[in-house]
């Protein structure tokens, strides 16, 4: 990756710039989380997904437009054939400062050497239990070991920062948040808990019940670990934390609780090529016709993405009856 002086030129109606790009370069997943998929989970047809080519095609044109940063997502990136085709391809755009990949870890053991040598910054691993049982109850069909293999590799490759994704559920993993904190904090890596946020339609549970506030995970961490807030950061809907005296940071995404919409600095891309302007809200655009209509090119899609600023809506209304819900699962909208 090199730098260059492109200007951003995607600002939105009240003047927030958006820098980042949330790219899902799958809807599958070898997992079945239960905040994320439903068991059954279909997958869309090979037709109506991006090619590896288009999603480059896409990188490319939000890079031209001045975005710095873009983060690898799903589904479980790592379950696409040929994926590491595109992460190579993408370490050498130029203009882009940050390539990041969240991932359910699982490869990670057999990629995260290749992933590094790609130009790949920082990675996100999920692990939401570091109990075996557990671990599946929520996973579905996920194996701890391997995960916490990856995370191993992830170490040894030599990452700037690895990240831990944690989402707390009560009834499943609420008395687990210091423990994936000491696992943390013992090897020297960052750890965000997210709130479970109410996307798409699962009958697996009743998220109002299971939704732990992230001011109630950061009271039982506090009842261990300092957390220095002069070296608080925000970003988006994140805020971080230094543990003091310790090499890790703490996140706290908060997207339900508290909100950070005035800050947002991101959209996000779907496996079908659609833009979508807001998590939490459907204003999208469809960048798959433009990409496949044979009389437009590089230019049609950067003005159409352009133009989409106009779309992006002030805020989200999470668990607001007056508004309506997401009916996207969270695979779909590109974590
Ligand atoms: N498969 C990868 C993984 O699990 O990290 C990447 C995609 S996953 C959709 C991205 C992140 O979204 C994960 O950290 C996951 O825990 C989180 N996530 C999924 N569904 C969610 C929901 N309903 N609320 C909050 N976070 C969710
Ligand atoms: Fe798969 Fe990630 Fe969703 Fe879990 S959260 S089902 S690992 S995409």
């Amino acid at each position: 990756m090199t730098t260059n002086s492109q200007e951003n030129k995607l600002i939105d109606k009240f003047g927030r710039r958006v820098d980042y790009v949330r790219l899902s370069v799958t809807d599958r997943c070898d997992f079945r989380c239960v905040y994320c998929m439903t068991e059954g989970m279909t997958f869309l047809p090979r037709d109506q997904v991006l090619s590896l080519e288009e999603l480059f095609q896409v990188a490319q044109a939000f890079t031209e437009l001045g975005v710095k940063k873009i983060r690898l997502t799903g589904g479980e990136p790592m379950v696409r054939t040929d994926v590491m085709s595109l992460i190579e391809q993408m370490g050498t755009l130029p203009g882009l400062e940050e390539l990041l990949l969240t991932t359910n870890g699982a490869q990670l053991e057999k990629y995260a050497t290749r992933l590094k040598a790609a130009g790949v910054n920082r990675i996100n691993v999920s692990v939401d239990s570091l109990d075996a049982e557990r671990f599946k109850r929520i996973s579905r069909v996920g194996k701890l070991e391997s995960v916490l293999e990856g995370i191993e590799a992830a170490r040894e490759a030599g990452f700037d920062r690895i990240r831990l994704n944690a989402v707390i559920m009560r009834g499943y993993n609420d008395d687990e948040v210091l423990n994936l904190t000491n696992y943390a904090v013992e090897r020297e890596i960052d750890i965000a808990f997210i709130e479970e946020m109410p996307l798409g339609i699962t009958s697996h549970h009743d998220r109002e019940e299971t939704t732990c506030s992230n001011d109630w995970v950061r009271d039982v961490i506090e009842q261990k670990y300092e957390l220095d807030s002069t070296i608080s950061r925000t970003a988006g809907p994140s805020k971080y934390f230094q543990i003091a005296g310790k090499a890790s940071r703490i996140g706290f995404i908060s997207p339900v609780s508290h909100n950070f919409c005035e800050d947002c600095n991101r959209v996000r891309v779907t496996v079908e090529g659609r833009l979508l302007l807001c998590l939490g809200n459907e204003h999208s655009i469809d960048l798959r016709a433009i990409l496949r209509d044979s009389f437009a090119g590089q230019t049609e899609l950067k003005q159409a993405i352009i133009d989409s600023m106009e779309l992006k809506p002030e805020r989200h209304y999470f668990y607001d009856k007056e508004h309506p819900q997401p009916v996207r699962m969270m695979n779909m909208t590109g974590g």
